[in-house]
């Protein structure tokens, strides 16, 4: 992480919401969304996903995106492959960092990515290979995602010593770091804690920096404070909660970037990010999306009076 912020944050909204809607976002306007948020001091973006056009149509220029991300000074580009083929397409396309999700759950896996927990390992290690082939230099920062870590909606809670073990094996199969994914925002502080706890257990403390929450029952930024209190650094968050969640109308999908920035500044952490040039990203996603609903509470009510942001923002000229 950069020197001079205390808290990454990793927009995920060009990936995760924009996968969890129907309309097509077009290739120049994700253009405009990722480059305004780097100009508002964003440091890394989830920019899209190496799946076949066919299983989303909305990602499926992914890689023409990351090339016009790459050309972004000091931003990190990240991506999501689902397995090795679709990494092997990120690293052509100069991704910064993958991340390959493995879901707990074994249903939810199967149904998800047609894979069984072994067939997952597998991908993981064959990806982790394909990596160490490529120079130092080039080589992606390699995530395994424990998605459904806090339960599933086909079988609910999945044991702990379950988790711990996949954690284990991501771990051996060369990832370098192991995320911990709310897929179904099931999550609550006591739980967020807990589950830090036990995937660093499994693989180490420096292994375990980052979650990625979903807001979903209202418990997102309650659960964000709950990984600060367990020494978390980096958190995904979309603009806006661009998704929203098909289990549950009105609620939005991943954690707001807009009021997590807000709250982690008032708290005094540096994000690098600008709150209110952020909340003004907005207009690109109400003007190519004018029939998604975007969610958050400071891009409505603005920033309290008087309000100074942990840290002075310097230009990022992009
Ligand atoms: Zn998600």
């Amino acid at each position: 992480m950069a020197a001079d912020i205390d808290i990454l944050v990793s927009e995920v909204g060009p990936r995760d919401g924009l996968q969890s809607i129907k309309p097509i976002l077009p290739l120049d306007a994700k253009k405009a969304w990722i480059l305004a948020e780097a100009a508002a001091g964003v440091r890394e973006i989830e920019v899209g996903s190496f799946v076949p056009a066919s299983v989303l149509p909305q990602l499926a220029d992914t890689a023409e995106v990351v090339a016009f991300a790459r050309t972004i000074p000091d931003l990190e580009v990240a991506v999501l492959a689902p397995n090795a083929r679709g990494a092997e397409n990120a690293i052509k396309a100069g991704a910064h960092k993958i991340t390959l999700p493995l879901s707990v759950s074994e249903s939810h896996s199967l149904a998800n990515l047609k894979r069984t927990h072994d067939q997952v390992i597998d991908e993981a290690t064959r990806i982790a290979q394909m990596i160490r082939e490529l120079p130092e230099d080039k080589r992606p920062h390699f995530e395994g995602s424990l998605s459904t870590a806090f339960g599933c909606t086909i079988e609910g809670q999945i044991p702990h010593t379950q988790i711990a073990r996949l954690a284990e094996r991501l771990k051996k199969a060369g990832c370098d770091e192991i995320g911990i994914s709310d897929t179904t925002g099931y999550a609550d502080p006591l739980a967020v804690r807990q589950m830090v706890k036990l995937v660093r257990a499994a693989v180490g403390d420096e292994a375990v920096t980052g979650i990625h929450l979903h807001n979903t029952r209202g418990l997102g930024l309650a659960n964000v404070v709950a990984g600060l209190e367990e020494g978390l650094t980096t958190f995904d968050a979309s603009l806006g909660g661009l998704g929203g969640c098909p289990f549950a109308p009105g609620a939005s999908g991943n954690i707001v970037t807009e009021d997590l920035v807000f709250m982690l500044e008032a708290m005094g952490l540096k994000t690098g990010i600008d709150v209110d040039k952020l909340c003004q990203v907005r207009n690109i996603l109400k003007s190519h999306l004018p029939d998604e609903p975007l969610y958050g509470f400071v891009p409505d009510a603005g920033v309290p009076k008087g309000f100074i942001p942990a840290t002075p923002v310097s230009e990022v000229s992009a």
